[in-house]
Protein backbone atom coordinates (compact mmCIF):
# COMPACT_ATOMS: atom_id res chain seq x y z
CA UNK A 1 0.00 0.00 0.00
CA UNK A 2 1.35 3.54 -0.82
CA UNK A 3 -0.02 6.54 0.94
CA UNK A 4 -0.43 9.84 -0.01
CA UNK A 5 -0.96 13.19 1.73
CA UNK A 6 -2.95 15.62 0.29
CA UNK A 7 -2.79 19.19 0.97
CA UNK A 8 -5.19 19.18 3.65
CA UNK A 9 -2.83 16.65 5.64
CA UNK A 10 -5.36 13.99 5.61
CA UNK A 11 -3.09 10.71 4.86
CA UNK A 12 -4.77 7.83 2.85
CA UNK A 13 -3.47 4.26 2.37
CA UNK A 14 -5.09 3.11 -0.80
CA UNK A 15 -4.33 0.37 -2.77
CA UNK A 16 -5.43 2.72 -6.03
CA UNK A 17 -2.39 5.05 -5.09
CA UNK A 18 0.06 2.09 -6.27
CA UNK A 19 0.28 1.73 -10.01
CA UNK A 20 -2.76 0.67 -11.80
CA UNK A 21 -3.03 -2.52 -13.09
CA UNK A 22 -5.95 -3.72 -15.96
CA UNK A 23 -8.44 -5.83 -14.62
CA UNK A 24 -9.11 -8.84 -17.21
CA UNK A 25 -10.78 -11.83 -16.57
CA UNK A 26 -10.55 -11.72 -12.84
CA UNK A 27 -6.98 -10.80 -12.55
CA UNK A 28 -5.14 -7.57 -12.33
CA UNK A 29 -2.57 -7.66 -14.82
CA UNK A 30 0.07 -5.04 -16.60
CA UNK A 31 -0.53 -4.56 -19.89
CA UNK A 32 1.08 -6.74 -22.71
CA UNK A 33 3.48 -4.14 -24.02
CA UNK A 34 4.29 -3.20 -20.44
CA UNK A 35 3.41 0.68 -20.97
CA UNK A 36 2.01 3.01 -18.52
CA UNK A 37 1.07 6.64 -18.65
CA UNK A 38 1.57 9.14 -16.04
CA UNK A 39 -1.70 10.43 -13.54
CA UNK A 40 -1.69 13.68 -12.61
CA UNK A 41 -3.17 15.48 -9.70
CA UNK A 42 -5.32 17.98 -10.74
CA UNK A 43 -4.54 20.20 -7.47
CA UNK A 44 -1.01 19.86 -7.37
CA UNK A 45 0.28 18.81 -10.80
CA UNK A 46 1.85 16.44 -9.53
CA UNK A 47 2.20 12.32 -10.65
CA UNK A 48 -0.35 10.33 -8.44
CA UNK A 49 0.65 6.89 -10.12
CA UNK A 50 1.39 5.02 -13.23
CA UNK A 51 -1.22 3.06 -15.41
CA UNK A 52 -1.21 0.89 -17.54
CA UNK A 53 -1.73 1.67 -20.61
CA UNK A 54 -3.96 -1.00 -22.84
CA UNK A 55 -3.82 -1.23 -26.48
CA UNK A 56 -5.46 -3.16 -29.07
CA UNK A 57 -4.29 -6.74 -27.89
CA UNK A 58 -5.21 -6.02 -23.99
CA UNK A 59 -8.53 -4.88 -25.26
CA UNK A 60 -9.09 -8.28 -27.59
CA UNK A 61 -7.63 -10.34 -24.21
CA UNK A 62 -10.11 -8.86 -22.58
CA UNK A 63 -13.28 -9.11 -25.19
CA UNK A 64 -11.96 -12.89 -25.43
CA UNK A 65 -12.38 -13.19 -21.73
CA UNK A 66 -15.96 -11.47 -21.97
CA UNK A 67 -16.92 -13.76 -24.83
CA UNK A 68 -16.24 -16.87 -23.11
CA UNK A 69 -17.80 -15.67 -19.86
CA UNK A 70 -21.08 -14.76 -21.22
CA UNK A 71 -20.88 -17.91 -23.97
CA UNK A 72 -19.55 -20.63 -21.97
CA UNK A 73 -19.34 -19.04 -17.87
CA UNK A 74 -22.07 -19.25 -15.55
CA UNK A 75 -22.97 -15.63 -16.00
CA UNK A 76 -25.89 -15.27 -18.68
CA UNK A 77 -27.80 -18.92 -17.72
CA UNK A 78 -27.63 -18.12 -13.85
CA UNK A 79 -30.85 -17.56 -12.70
CA UNK A 80 -31.99 -14.44 -12.25
CA UNK A 81 -32.10 -14.44 -8.18
CA UNK A 82 -29.09 -15.54 -8.14
CA UNK A 83 -27.80 -12.54 -10.76
CA UNK A 84 -29.38 -10.03 -8.70
CA UNK A 85 -27.49 -10.94 -5.56
CA UNK A 86 -24.44 -10.27 -7.11
CA UNK A 87 -25.93 -6.48 -8.08
CA UNK A 88 -27.25 -5.67 -4.29
CA UNK A 89 -23.95 -6.94 -3.28
CA UNK A 90 -21.75 -4.41 -5.16
CA UNK A 91 -24.28 -1.30 -3.75
CA UNK A 92 -23.83 -2.52 -0.27
CA UNK A 93 -19.72 -2.49 -1.25
CA UNK A 94 -20.05 0.86 -2.58
CA UNK A 95 -21.71 2.07 0.39
CA UNK A 96 -19.24 0.74 2.70
CA UNK A 97 -16.04 2.16 0.69
CA UNK A 98 -17.77 5.68 -0.10
CA UNK A 99 -15.01 7.53 2.04
CA UNK A 100 -12.23 5.89 0.06
CA UNK A 101 -14.38 6.23 -3.31
CA UNK A 102 -15.33 10.08 -2.66
CA UNK A 103 -11.30 10.35 -1.99
CA UNK A 104 -10.13 8.77 -4.66
CA UNK A 105 -12.71 11.07 -6.78
CA UNK A 106 -11.14 14.14 -5.63
CA UNK A 107 -8.08 13.23 -5.80
CA UNK A 108 -8.05 12.02 -9.23
CA UNK A 109 -10.17 14.82 -10.66
CA UNK A 110 -10.32 17.60 -8.84
CA UNK A 111 -14.08 17.56 -7.61
CA UNK A 112 -14.83 18.51 -4.04
CA UNK A 113 -15.43 16.04 -1.38
CA UNK A 114 -19.13 17.01 -0.61
CA UNK A 115 -19.51 16.63 -4.36
CA UNK A 116 -17.53 13.34 -4.52
CA UNK A 117 -19.81 11.45 -1.83
CA UNK A 118 -22.86 12.03 -2.47
CA UNK A 119 -21.75 10.91 -6.06
CA UNK A 120 -20.83 7.80 -4.40
CA UNK A 121 -23.82 7.10 -2.82
CA UNK A 122 -25.70 7.62 -6.09
CA UNK A 123 -23.80 4.90 -7.53
CA UNK A 124 -24.60 2.30 -5.34
CA UNK A 125 -28.15 3.47 -5.71
CA UNK A 126 -27.78 3.07 -9.71
CA UNK A 127 -26.83 -0.84 -8.92
CA UNK A 128 -29.93 -1.56 -6.32
CA UNK A 129 -32.38 0.53 -8.76
CA UNK A 130 -30.79 -1.77 -11.92
CA UNK A 131 -31.28 -4.98 -9.76
CA UNK A 132 -34.98 -4.36 -9.07
CA UNK A 133 -36.08 -3.62 -12.13
CA UNK A 134 -35.19 -6.62 -13.79
CA UNK A 135 -36.10 -8.50 -10.97
CA UNK A 136 -39.84 -7.20 -11.12
CA UNK A 137 -39.23 -6.73 -15.08
CA UNK A 138 -41.86 -9.42 -16.36
CA UNK A 139 -42.40 -10.65 -19.89
CA UNK A 140 -45.29 -8.95 -21.96
CA UNK A 141 -47.60 -11.47 -23.06
CA UNK A 142 -50.06 -10.17 -25.74
CA UNK A 143 -52.74 -12.86 -26.45
CA UNK A 144 -53.76 -11.63 -30.02
CA UNK A 145 -56.82 -14.10 -30.43
CA UNK A 146 -57.81 -17.64 -29.79
CA UNK A 147 -55.25 -18.84 -32.38
CA UNK A 148 -52.00 -17.59 -30.61
CA UNK A 149 -49.85 -16.52 -27.66
CA UNK A 150 -47.48 -14.21 -28.33
CA UNK A 151 -44.55 -13.02 -25.65
CA UNK A 152 -41.54 -11.40 -25.51
CA UNK A 153 -38.09 -11.90 -23.83
CA UNK A 154 -35.28 -9.88 -23.15
CA UNK A 155 -31.95 -11.22 -23.85
CA UNK A 156 -28.99 -9.26 -23.32
CA UNK A 157 -27.03 -8.91 -26.00
CA UNK A 158 -23.63 -10.19 -25.03
CA UNK A 159 -20.32 -8.55 -25.03
CA UNK A 160 -20.61 -4.68 -24.11
CA UNK A 161 -18.37 -1.86 -24.01
CA UNK A 162 -19.09 1.23 -22.11
CA UNK A 163 -16.70 4.20 -22.96
CA UNK A 164 -16.42 7.16 -20.33
CA UNK A 165 -15.47 10.39 -19.74
CA UNK A 166 -13.65 12.14 -16.53
CA UNK A 167 -16.16 14.60 -15.61
CA UNK A 168 -17.87 12.46 -12.87
CA UNK A 169 -16.03 8.96 -13.73
CA UNK A 170 -17.62 6.58 -10.46
CA UNK A 171 -20.67 7.72 -11.27
CA UNK A 172 -21.47 7.77 -15.36
CA UNK A 173 -19.84 4.43 -15.01
CA UNK A 174 -21.77 2.60 -12.63
CA UNK A 175 -24.56 4.06 -14.38
CA UNK A 176 -23.68 2.04 -17.67
CA UNK A 177 -22.03 -1.17 -15.70
CA UNK A 178 -25.10 -1.48 -13.43
CA UNK A 179 -28.11 -1.80 -16.20
CA UNK A 180 -25.29 -3.82 -18.14
CA UNK A 181 -24.50 -6.55 -15.82
CA UNK A 182 -28.13 -6.90 -14.48
CA UNK A 183 -29.88 -7.77 -17.84
CA UNK A 184 -26.91 -10.51 -18.28
CA UNK A 185 -24.48 -8.80 -20.13
CA UNK A 186 -20.23 -8.87 -20.11
CA UNK A 187 -19.05 -6.03 -20.22
CA UNK A 188 -15.58 -3.68 -21.11
CA UNK A 189 -15.43 -0.80 -19.25
CA UNK A 190 -12.54 1.60 -21.02
CA UNK A 191 -12.27 4.52 -18.32
CA UNK A 192 -11.31 8.26 -19.39
CA UNK A 193 -7.45 8.19 -19.47
CA UNK A 194 -7.69 11.58 -17.23
CA UNK A 195 -9.78 9.29 -14.37
CA UNK A 196 -8.49 5.74 -13.57
CA UNK A 197 -8.98 5.17 -10.21
CA UNK A 198 -12.19 4.94 -9.13
CA UNK A 199 -12.34 2.49 -11.98
CA UNK A 200 -10.46 0.07 -10.35
CA UNK A 201 -11.91 0.50 -7.12
CA UNK A 202 -15.03 -0.72 -9.18
CA UNK A 203 -12.96 -3.90 -10.98
CA UNK A 204 -11.67 -4.42 -6.85
CA UNK A 205 -15.24 -3.91 -5.42
CA UNK A 206 -17.32 -6.38 -8.53
CA UNK A 207 -13.91 -9.25 -7.90
CA UNK A 208 -14.71 -8.81 -3.73
CA UNK A 209 -18.65 -9.25 -4.71
CA UNK A 210 -17.68 -12.29 -6.22
CA UNK A 211 -18.59 -12.25 -10.17
CA UNK A 212 -17.66 -15.30 -11.92
CA UNK A 213 -14.36 -14.40 -14.00
CA UNK A 214 -14.49 -12.19 -17.50
CA UNK A 215 -17.99 -10.58 -16.48
CA UNK A 216 -16.29 -7.38 -16.28
CA UNK A 217 -13.04 -6.06 -17.03
CA UNK A 218 -11.63 -2.80 -17.46
CA UNK A 219 -8.96 -1.75 -19.77
CA UNK A 220 -7.59 1.52 -19.48
CA UNK A 221 -5.74 3.58 -22.23
CA UNK A 222 -6.47 6.20 -24.58
CA UNK A 223 -9.17 6.97 -26.76
CA UNK A 224 -7.74 6.04 -30.41
CA UNK A 225 -6.05 2.85 -28.98
CA UNK A 226 -7.43 0.97 -26.55
CA UNK A 227 -11.47 2.75 -27.15
CA UNK A 228 -11.19 2.62 -30.88
CA UNK A 229 -10.32 -1.30 -30.87
CA UNK A 230 -12.92 -1.67 -28.32
CA UNK A 231 -15.38 -0.21 -30.82
CA UNK A 232 -14.67 -1.77 -34.00
CA UNK A 233 -14.34 -5.35 -32.62
CA UNK A 234 -16.79 -7.50 -33.67
CA UNK A 235 -17.58 -9.58 -30.75
CA UNK A 236 -18.79 -6.21 -29.03
CA UNK A 237 -22.55 -5.90 -29.33
CA UNK A 238 -23.47 -2.77 -28.18
CA UNK A 239 -21.18 0.48 -27.16
CA UNK A 240 -22.49 2.87 -24.34
CA UNK A 241 -20.56 6.41 -24.68
CA UNK A 242 -20.27 9.36 -22.92
CA UNK A 243 -17.93 12.38 -24.04
CA UNK A 244 -17.13 14.13 -26.94
CA UNK A 245 -19.85 14.95 -29.50
CA UNK A 246 -16.62 14.72 -31.70
CA UNK A 247 -15.62 11.60 -30.27
CA UNK A 248 -19.41 10.11 -30.32
CA UNK A 249 -19.47 11.19 -33.90
CA UNK A 250 -16.69 9.37 -34.41
CA UNK A 251 -17.44 6.20 -32.44
CA UNK A 252 -20.77 5.70 -34.50
CA UNK A 253 -18.79 5.81 -37.75
CA UNK A 254 -16.00 3.27 -36.63
CA UNK A 255 -19.38 1.32 -35.01
CA UNK A 256 -20.83 1.25 -38.14
CA UNK A 257 -18.81 -1.34 -39.87
CA UNK A 258 -19.98 -4.00 -37.29
CA UNK A 259 -23.52 -2.73 -37.13
CA UNK A 260 -23.08 -2.16 -33.12
CA UNK A 261 -25.98 -0.88 -31.38
CA UNK A 262 -24.78 2.43 -29.59
CA UNK A 263 -25.98 4.71 -27.14
CA UNK A 264 -24.58 8.17 -27.27
CA UNK A 265 -24.42 10.79 -23.99
CA UNK A 266 -22.95 13.79 -25.41
CA UNK A 267 -21.91 17.57 -24.53
CA UNK A 268 -24.11 20.58 -23.75
CA UNK A 269 -24.88 24.12 -23.93
CA UNK A 270 -27.64 24.62 -21.81
CA UNK A 271 -30.22 27.65 -20.95
CA UNK A 272 -31.47 28.51 -17.82
CA UNK A 273 -34.23 31.29 -18.77
CA UNK A 274 -35.02 33.73 -15.73
CA UNK A 275 -38.71 35.57 -16.36
CA UNK A 276 -39.08 38.62 -14.30
CA UNK A 277 -42.36 37.03 -12.10
CA UNK A 278 -39.83 33.82 -10.77
CA UNK A 279 -38.87 33.45 -7.51
CA UNK A 280 -35.21 35.32 -7.96
CA UNK A 281 -33.50 34.00 -4.65
CA UNK A 282 -34.38 30.39 -5.74
CA UNK A 283 -33.55 31.07 -9.45
CA UNK A 284 -30.45 32.62 -8.32
CA UNK A 285 -29.51 29.32 -6.39
CA UNK A 286 -30.09 27.05 -8.92
CA UNK A 287 -27.90 28.99 -11.49
CA UNK A 288 -25.01 29.38 -9.35
CA UNK A 289 -25.03 25.92 -8.33
CA UNK A 290 -25.74 25.14 -11.92
CA UNK A 291 -22.80 25.93 -13.29
CA UNK A 292 -20.14 26.02 -10.33
CA UNK A 293 -20.95 22.62 -8.57
CA UNK A 294 -18.62 20.20 -10.24
CA UNK A 295 -16.09 22.17 -11.01
CA UNK A 296 -18.59 23.62 -14.23
CA UNK A 297 -17.17 20.28 -15.49
CA UNK A 298 -21.08 19.06 -16.38
CA UNK A 299 -23.07 18.25 -19.09
CA UNK A 300 -25.91 19.61 -18.28
CA UNK A 301 -24.41 22.55 -16.46
CA UNK A 302 -26.58 26.05 -17.37
CA UNK A 303 -23.53 28.00 -19.04
CA UNK A 304 -26.16 29.88 -20.83
CA UNK A 305 -27.92 32.21 -18.48
CA UNK A 306 -31.09 33.96 -20.15
CA UNK A 307 -32.21 37.01 -17.46
CA UNK A 308 -35.42 39.26 -18.46
CA UNK A 309 -33.99 43.00 -19.05
CA UNK A 310 -36.83 44.06 -15.98
CA UNK A 311 -34.57 41.77 -13.39
CA UNK A 312 -31.42 41.61 -15.18
CA UNK A 313 -29.55 44.52 -13.49
CA UNK A 314 -30.69 43.19 -9.84
CA UNK A 315 -29.55 39.56 -10.46
CA UNK A 316 -26.49 40.06 -12.11
CA UNK A 317 -25.58 42.27 -8.86
CA UNK A 318 -26.32 39.21 -6.61
CA UNK A 319 -24.24 37.19 -9.12
CA UNK A 320 -21.29 39.90 -8.85
CA UNK A 321 -21.74 39.59 -5.05
CA UNK A 322 -21.91 35.17 -5.16
CA UNK A 323 -19.20 34.68 -7.05
CA UNK A 324 -16.54 36.26 -5.07
CA UNK A 325 -17.46 34.17 -1.94
CA UNK A 326 -17.73 30.83 -3.53
CA UNK A 327 -15.05 28.76 -1.47
CA UNK A 328 -12.34 27.57 -3.82
CA UNK A 329 -10.04 25.31 -2.22
CA UNK A 330 -8.20 21.93 -1.59
CA UNK A 331 -10.62 19.12 -3.50
CA UNK A 332 -10.31 17.08 0.29
CA UNK A 333 -11.70 20.24 2.29
CA UNK A 334 -14.99 19.75 2.99
CA UNK A 335 -15.78 23.17 2.72
CA UNK A 336 -14.54 23.54 -0.80
CA UNK A 337 -17.29 24.15 -3.74
CA UNK A 338 -14.85 24.85 -6.53
CA UNK A 339 -11.75 22.62 -7.43
CA UNK A 340 -9.35 22.64 -9.98
CA UNK A 341 -10.07 21.53 -13.52
CA UNK A 342 -9.14 17.66 -14.67
CA UNK A 343 -5.39 18.73 -16.28
CA UNK A 344 -3.55 21.90 -18.13
CA UNK A 345 -4.95 21.14 -21.31
CA UNK A 346 -8.11 21.92 -19.86
CA UNK A 347 -7.57 24.63 -17.89
CA UNK A 348 -5.66 26.29 -20.84
CA UNK A 349 -8.97 25.91 -22.91
CA UNK A 350 -10.85 27.05 -20.53
CA UNK A 351 -8.85 30.00 -19.93
CA UNK A 352 -8.84 30.86 -23.82
CA UNK A 353 -12.35 31.37 -23.61
CA UNK A 354 -12.71 33.23 -21.02
CA UNK A 355 -10.11 35.99 -23.10
CA UNK A 356 -12.20 35.39 -26.38
CA UNK A 357 -14.97 36.10 -24.19
CA UNK A 358 -13.18 39.98 -23.65
CA UNK A 359 -12.27 39.81 -27.36
CA UNK A 360 -15.93 39.72 -28.03
CA UNK A 361 -17.64 42.10 -26.09
CA UNK A 362 -17.78 40.12 -22.82
CA UNK A 363 -17.51 41.87 -19.63
CA UNK A 364 -15.89 39.49 -17.49
CA UNK A 365 -16.26 38.87 -13.56
CA UNK A 366 -14.37 36.42 -11.63
CA UNK A 367 -13.88 35.06 -8.06
CA UNK A 368 -10.42 35.11 -7.00
CA UNK A 369 -8.17 32.22 -6.39
CA UNK A 370 -5.88 32.02 -3.17
CA UNK A 371 -1.84 32.33 -3.49
CA UNK A 372 -1.74 28.89 -2.38
CA UNK A 373 -3.81 26.91 -4.57
CA UNK A 374 -1.61 28.39 -7.45
CA UNK A 375 0.11 24.89 -8.44
CA UNK A 376 -3.49 23.40 -9.46
CA UNK A 377 -5.38 24.28 -12.70
CA UNK A 378 -7.64 26.63 -10.79
CA UNK A 379 -10.41 28.84 -12.99
CA UNK A 380 -12.15 31.19 -10.91
CA UNK A 381 -15.71 31.01 -10.60
CA UNK A 382 -16.42 33.04 -13.61
CA UNK A 383 -19.49 35.34 -15.42
CA UNK A 384 -19.63 36.70 -19.01
CA UNK A 385 -21.84 39.79 -18.53
CA UNK A 386 -23.06 41.59 -21.61
CA UNK A 387 -22.76 38.22 -23.54
CA UNK A 388 -24.64 37.76 -27.02
CA UNK A 389 -26.24 34.37 -28.17
CA UNK A 390 -24.37 34.68 -31.17
CA UNK A 391 -20.93 34.35 -29.81
CA UNK A 392 -18.06 31.29 -29.61
CA UNK A 393 -18.93 31.79 -26.03
CA UNK A 394 -22.09 31.21 -26.35
CA UNK A 395 -22.21 28.42 -28.78
CA UNK A 396 -19.61 26.35 -27.71
CA UNK A 397 -19.02 24.15 -24.91
CA UNK A 398 -16.59 25.34 -22.54
CA UNK A 399 -16.78 22.59 -19.69
CA UNK A 400 -15.92 24.77 -16.93
CA UNK A 401 -17.21 27.48 -14.43
CA UNK A 402 -18.04 30.04 -16.91
CA UNK A 403 -21.90 31.55 -16.88
CA UNK A 404 -22.73 33.06 -20.15
CA UNK A 405 -25.22 36.19 -19.07
CA UNK A 406 -27.86 37.00 -21.83
CA UNK A 407 -30.67 39.90 -21.53
CA UNK A 408 -34.15 39.09 -22.89
CA UNK A 409 -37.67 41.24 -23.60
CA UNK A 410 -39.93 38.72 -24.43
CA UNK A 411 -40.47 34.58 -24.34
CA UNK A 412 -40.48 34.25 -28.01
CA UNK A 413 -37.67 36.09 -28.35
CA UNK A 414 -35.55 33.95 -25.84
CA UNK A 415 -37.05 30.42 -26.62
CA UNK A 416 -35.60 31.22 -30.29
CA UNK A 417 -32.26 32.13 -28.87
CA UNK A 418 -32.49 29.15 -26.46
CA UNK A 419 -32.89 26.54 -29.63
CA UNK A 420 -30.42 28.43 -31.77
CA UNK A 421 -27.53 26.45 -30.76
CA UNK A 422 -26.05 22.81 -31.88
CA UNK A 423 -26.76 21.29 -28.15
CA UNK A 424 -30.23 20.23 -26.63
CA UNK A 425 -29.19 18.69 -23.22
CA UNK A 426 -31.08 20.04 -21.20
CA UNK A 427 -32.95 23.39 -19.99
CA UNK A 428 -33.98 25.24 -16.96
CA UNK A 429 -37.13 27.32 -17.08
CA UNK A 430 -37.78 30.18 -13.94
CA UNK A 431 -41.38 31.50 -13.54
CA UNK A 432 -44.15 31.67 -11.78
CA UNK A 433 -46.70 31.47 -14.29
CA UNK A 434 -47.88 28.11 -15.03
CA UNK A 435 -48.81 28.33 -18.35
CA UNK A 436 -45.40 30.23 -19.58
CA UNK A 437 -43.50 27.70 -17.61
CA UNK A 438 -45.46 24.65 -19.41
CA UNK A 439 -45.47 26.55 -23.01
CA UNK A 440 -41.71 27.29 -22.86
CA UNK A 441 -40.72 24.36 -21.57
CA UNK A 442 -42.33 22.51 -24.71
CA UNK A 443 -40.64 24.65 -26.97
CA UNK A 444 -36.78 24.31 -25.95
CA UNK A 445 -35.34 21.69 -27.37
CA UNK A 446 -33.85 19.52 -25.36
CA UNK A 447 -33.79 16.04 -23.87
CA UNK A 448 -34.76 17.02 -20.53
CA UNK A 449 -36.36 20.16 -19.02
CA UNK A 450 -36.72 21.53 -15.40
CA UNK A 451 -39.00 23.97 -14.11
CA UNK A 452 -37.90 25.91 -10.90
CA UNK A 453 -35.76 23.52 -10.34
CA UNK A 454 -32.19 22.44 -10.44
CA UNK A 455 -30.38 19.18 -11.86
CA UNK A 456 -32.46 16.61 -9.70
CA UNK A 457 -31.91 13.26 -11.37
CA UNK A 458 -34.94 10.94 -11.18
CA UNK A 459 -33.19 7.33 -11.92
CA UNK A 460 -36.59 6.41 -13.57
CA UNK A 461 -36.55 9.19 -15.92
CA UNK A 462 -34.94 9.26 -19.41
CA UNK A 463 -31.36 10.82 -19.43
CA UNK A 464 -30.33 12.52 -22.49
CA UNK A 465 -30.10 15.02 -25.12
CA UNK A 466 -31.47 15.96 -28.77
CA UNK A 467 -29.48 17.66 -31.90
CA UNK A 468 -25.52 16.79 -30.83
CA UNK A 469 -26.31 15.94 -27.83
CA UNK A 470 -26.96 12.93 -27.94
CA UNK A 471 -28.61 9.68 -29.24
CA UNK A 472 -30.80 7.21 -27.16
CA UNK A 473 -31.37 7.39 -23.69
CA UNK A 474 -30.07 6.51 -20.50
CA UNK A 475 -31.58 5.39 -17.07
CA UNK A 476 -35.19 3.60 -16.43
CA UNK A 477 -36.21 0.93 -18.78
CA UNK A 478 -34.46 3.29 -21.77
CA UNK A 479 -31.08 1.29 -20.19
CA UNK A 480 -32.71 -1.91 -20.01
CA UNK A 481 -33.75 -1.44 -23.37
CA UNK A 482 -30.24 -0.59 -24.50
CA UNK A 483 -28.91 -3.39 -23.14
CA UNK A 484 -31.34 -6.45 -24.30
CA UNK A 485 -33.02 -7.37 -27.59
CA UNK A 486 -36.41 -8.07 -27.31
CA UNK A 487 -37.06 -11.65 -29.12
CA UNK A 488 -40.92 -12.04 -29.39
CA UNK A 489 -42.33 -16.01 -29.26
CA UNK A 490 -45.23 -16.66 -31.08
CA UNK A 491 -47.29 -19.91 -29.88
CA UNK A 492 -49.65 -21.31 -32.13
CA UNK A 493 -52.68 -22.66 -29.76
CA UNK A 494 -55.45 -22.85 -32.48
CA UNK A 495 -55.71 -24.20 -36.03
CA UNK A 496 -54.56 -21.03 -37.62
CA UNK A 497 -54.67 -20.84 -41.67
CA UNK A 498 -51.36 -21.76 -43.16
CA UNK A 499 -51.69 -21.03 -47.18
CA UNK A 500 -51.71 -24.68 -48.74
CA UNK A 501 -49.12 -24.15 -51.74
CA UNK A 502 -48.22 -27.15 -54.09
CA UNK A 503 -51.42 -29.28 -52.82
P1 LIG B 1 -13.99 12.57 -24.68
O1 LIG B 1 -14.94 12.39 -25.79
O2 LIG B 1 -12.71 13.25 -24.95
O3 LIG B 1 -13.59 11.16 -24.05
C1 LIG B 1 -14.57 10.28 -23.52
C2 LIG B 1 -14.05 8.86 -23.61
O4 LIG B 1 -13.94 8.48 -24.99
C3 LIG B 1 -12.68 8.64 -22.99
O5 LIG B 1 -12.68 7.41 -22.31
C4 LIG B 1 -11.77 8.58 -24.22
O6 LIG B 1 -10.59 7.85 -24.01
C5 LIG B 1 -12.68 7.88 -25.22
N1 LIG B 1 -12.33 8.08 -26.64
C6 LIG B 1 -11.76 9.16 -27.22
N2 LIG B 1 -11.60 8.95 -28.55
C7 LIG B 1 -12.09 7.72 -28.82
C8 LIG B 1 -12.23 6.94 -30.01
N3 LIG B 1 -11.80 7.38 -31.19
N4 LIG B 1 -12.80 5.72 -29.91
C9 LIG B 1 -13.25 5.25 -28.72
N5 LIG B 1 -13.13 5.94 -27.56
C10 LIG B 1 -12.58 7.17 -27.60
O7 LIG B 1 -14.81 13.30 -23.53
P2 LIG B 1 -14.27 13.86 -22.14
O8 LIG B 1 -13.45 15.07 -22.41
O9 LIG B 1 -13.68 12.73 -21.37
O10 LIG B 1 -15.63 14.26 -21.41
C11 LIG B 1 -16.23 15.51 -21.47
C12 LIG B 1 -17.40 15.50 -22.42
O11 LIG B 1 -18.38 14.55 -21.99
C13 LIG B 1 -18.16 16.82 -22.47
O12 LIG B 1 -18.46 17.14 -23.80
C14 LIG B 1 -19.44 16.54 -21.70
O13 LIG B 1 -20.54 17.37 -22.02
C15 LIG B 1 -19.69 15.12 -22.05
N6 LIG B 1 -20.59 14.49 -21.08
C16 LIG B 1 -21.86 14.21 -21.46
C17 LIG B 1 -22.76 13.65 -20.55
C18 LIG B 1 -24.17 13.34 -20.94
O14 LIG B 1 -24.82 12.59 -20.23
N7 LIG B 1 -24.69 13.85 -22.04
C19 LIG B 1 -22.33 13.38 -19.25
C20 LIG B 1 -21.01 13.68 -18.89
C21 LIG B 1 -20.14 14.23 -19.83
Amino acid sequence: MKSQTVASNVEFKHKQLEDIQLFINGEFVDAESGATFENINPFTNTVINHIAEGRKEDMNKAIAAAKEAFENGPWSKMKLKERVKYIYKIADLIDEANDEIAFLESLDTGLPISQTRNQAARAAENFRFYAKMVETKHNELFPVDDEFINYTLYKPLGVVGLITPWNAPFMLETWKVAPALATGNTVILKPAELSPLTANKLAEIIDKAGLPKGVFNVVHGFGETAGAALVAHPDVKGVSFTGETTTGSIIIKNAADTLKKTSMELGGKSPLIVFEDADLDRALDAAIWGIFSFNGERCTSNSRVFLHKNIKDKFVAALKERVQKIKIGDPMDSSTQLGPLIEKGHFNKVKGYIELAKEEGCEVVQGTVPEDFKAGNFVPPTLLLNAKNDMRVCQEEIFGPVMAVIEFEDEEEVIKAANDVRYGLAGFVWTNDIKRAHRVANQIEAGMIWINAQNVRDLRIPFGGMKDSGLGREGGHYAFEFYTEPKVIHVAIGDHHIPQFGK
